[in-house]
Order: structure tokens, then sequence, then C-alpha cells
């Protein structure tokens, strides 16, 4: 029978937080979200505290306050660089894997050969737990969608020990639909939920004894495999190689409005060279690019603006020369005088392979210039991220168009100033510092 495990990091950027911060342990916790606007992860304690997912700060300034709950800007460097180590420990020890989401990956369980799979889980968990200081549970089901069903029952009840084999406890999984709300079934989202609870279907029971005919009708090919797949029969398999992007991204929000054209230059050119960086890392090339800019339009009492321009490159290219170039002339375009600005962002659309370029006549010497990019990753790499740029953008620092972190943790994994020191005391404990 097809196996497929899923794991899950338990509130992953808290538990980030925490490893290089023991002092946040059993403390109410909460992340925020770009410039410190909303809650968007939660420590367990802040949980039961009743802190939901996605509130303003503002909103729970008194429940801060009275419950001491610590706050934190959310640090990307730092969760990205565990998720890696955390990722890299899972590839390793089954036969396929697929990365899902930063703090989530489905495992191919089905040929390994253990006596016990959930032993095996419970150990992989401890080994996570040991080299990564993260938590994990783990989800074992014969389809991806129980799979996730069995994590959340894993993560919610202590008995479970943070691991649920609904593979080899069949009995396990009439209870296990019963228990999930329909809502949280993966694939179903708040439309089909609402649909579904005015049907009287509430929960994943209900749902995969719906017939097949009406589900079709109502929800689509999706829609029945996700009942097939509740009823345990496999209709998604690992995606091991996820389609190569079609556009790459780079945008903020700052962290207060701009209005000097030359500090929205900054912002955007720097944009361009980072999405150049990303489309570079995947090997691809860009056939265009796109600058988009607005005001707040949170705050109704200014005039509001906002525009993109897009400008098509000769030959597909991934130079940061040519791409800033590009962004700079298109924020021409867009830029009008007498507003303030809350949002800027550079979009490279319509990529493709490197490796397929043609190689024109008018491009002589195209492997030299390879060479200067090849060069501005590698520094990039070794010094961190924006260690070496173009002198096109203004250097001050902070920029203007800074995001606010205004409680953003060390880089304790990235950068060698942050490092955590360790001092051995005379009693021969180690403690951090
Ligand atoms: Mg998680």
């Amino acid at each position: 029978m097809p196996t497929f495990g899923l794991v899950d990091c338990n509130n992953f950027y808290a538990s980030c937080e925490r490893v290089f911060q023991p002092e946040l342990i059993e403390r109410p916790l909460v992340v925020l979200s770009n410039n410190d606007g909303c809650v968007v992860a939660r420590s367990q304690e802040a949980k039961d505290l009743g802190i939901p997912m996605g509130v303003p700060l503002f909103k729970i300034r008194n429940l801060v306050r009275d419950h001491g709950v610590e706050v934190r800007s959310s640090n990307y460097a730092l969760y990205g660089d565990l998720s890696e180590r955390v990722m890299s420990i899972l590839a390793d020890s089954a036969p396929r894997s697929e990365v899902y989401s930063i703090d989530e990956c489905f495992l191919d369980l089905h040929h390994l050969a253990v006596p016990s799979l959930t032993e095996w889980c419970l150990d992989l968990r401890q080994q996570v737990r040991a080299w990564t200081g993260i938590p994990v549970s783990i989800g074992i089901g014969p389809t991806k969608t129980l799979a996730k069903l069995a994590n959340k029952l894993a993560k919610s009840s202590p008995r479970t020990g943070g691991v649920l084999d609904l593979v080899h406890h069949p009995q396990w999984r009439e209870p296990a639909l019963r228990k999930v709300a329909v809502g949280d079934v993966w694939g179903i989202g708040r439309r089909w939920s609402q649909m579904l609870e005015a049907q009287n279907i509430h929960t994943a029971h209900d749902l995969s004894r719906a017939s097949d005919g009406w589900v079709r009708k109502r929800m689509g090919i999706v829609g029945l495999r996700t009942v097939h797949e509740l009823r345990g029969i496999a209709c998604h398999d690992l995606d091991t190689q996820p389609d190569p992007k079609q556009t790459t991204c780079c945008s903020r929000s700052f962290g207060r409005v701009i209005s000097e054209k030359q500090d929205l230059r900054s912002a955007v050119i720097t944009f361009a060279e980072r999405a150049a960086g990303k489309v570079r890392a995947a090997n691809q090339v860009a056939g265009a690019l796109q600058v988009f800019v607005s005001t707040d339009r949170f705050n109704k009492a200014a005039p509001q603006y906002g525009s993109a321009a897009t400008v098509r490159f000769a030959l597909p290219t991934s130079d940061a020369l040519h791409i800033v170039c590009a962004a700079s002339r298109a924020l021409e375009r867009v830029w009008r005088g007498g507003f303030a600005y809350r949002k800027a962002g550079v979009l490279l659309l319509d990529l493709s392979s490197a490796q397929d370029q043609p190689r024109t006549l008018f491009d002589p010497r195209p492997a030299q210039k390879d060479h200067l990019m090849q060069a501005v990753d590698a520094i990039d790499r070794r010094h961190g991220r924006g260690a070496i740029a173009l002198g096109q953008a203004p250097k001050s620092r902070p920029p203007a168009w800074a995001m606010r972190q205004d409680m953003l943790s060390a880089r304790f994994t990235t950068r060698w100033s942050d490092l955590v020191t360790a001092r051995a005391k005379p009693d021969g404990q180690s403690i951090g510092e």
C-alpha cells in the first residue's frame, strides 16, 4: 500500500526563535508579519491565551502587557536556514521527499523495510529535535490527504507522542476522520467548507461518505480527488520535481511612507538586483520585467495612486546590469511626484531555462558577462546578501524604505557576528550567553 508521511514543524517560527533564546521556552510568544503588522505565528502558550492568527498587534496590546507575551519581528534569515537543515535531514532519511512549504515535507515511506514505522518516525523526530532544536510531528497515511489529517491529530493529541500511523492501524482511520472538521481537510478552502456545512457535512468522515456524483457536480474533479483520498485511494503522488517558475517577484511594504524619488529608486533597484539573483539561482533568464508602485491604500485621507510599467528585454537575460537598467527605465514611467508611496516591487516575467537560449551574433562575449554575475553571486553567498551591489543604488543604512522590525532577534545561524558564544562554567556545565 502506498505510504505517505507528512512531517510538519510545530509552531515553526516560534520554535526557531526558541532554539537560540531559551528564555522564551514555555512562555507565550508571537511572531509578527513584515513591518510588525499582524501575528503570523504563535507558541502553544500564546494560542492558549486565545490570541488569534492574523490579529494586528495593536489589538492585543493589553493581552501582551498583562501576560508578558514575548513579541518578535519575523526573522526569515533564521527561519529559512533552520528550515533547510530540517529538510536536509528528512531528505536523507527517506527514499523520496517533497518539500511542501517552509515547515512541511512529504516523505515516501512505502518501501522502507522497518519493523515498526511508528518507532522509526519517533526516532526521526528525536533526531530532528537533537540536530536542529525544532520539534516536529509526523502523520502517516495511505494518501497525502490522510497523512495531512494524521499529522493534525498527532500534533493536537499528546497521547500520540507526535506520531500517528493510519496505514498500519486502519482501525483508527474512522475515528480520526470523525475528529477533523471538514474545513481542516487538506484542499478544502473557506468557500467549499461553507457550502459543505450548509449541506450538513461537518467532518472529514461526513465528506468521505458523500456520493461521487454529488461531489463531482459541486466540487469538480479536484474535490472528487480529495474525497477519494479521504477514503484511502491515492490520487496524488509526491511532487519531487516542482515545475520551474514562470515569474519571480521581489517586493516590500515599506516601514514608513516614501515621498522622495531617490528613495523609491533605491528600493526598486535593490529589488531588481535581488530578483535577478533569484532568477540566476534557478538557472533561468527573464523575458520581461515589471515595476509596480503604490501608495498606502489603508490611509484613506491620503491621495491614492498605483501604477505598473513593463519592459521587454531584446534578449532574455539574468544579468543584473540589464535588469537594473530596465527597472530604472520602468520607474521613470510610473513615478508621479506628490504621493506618499508605501509599496513597490519588481516582477521578472516570462522566465525560461538559461540553457535553452540561442547565442546571438550581437552578443560576442556572453561568457565574460556570465563570469561577472558568477563572481557577484559567489561574494553574496560568502559574505551575505547585499555584500556587493551595483553602484546605482545610493547606500544609506538602514535605507529609507527598510521594513519596520523593531523586535528582531539575531541572525544566529547566518551571520558570523550573531553567533552565540558558549562559556564553560567552573562546574563543567556550559551555558549560552
Ligand atoms: Mg507547522
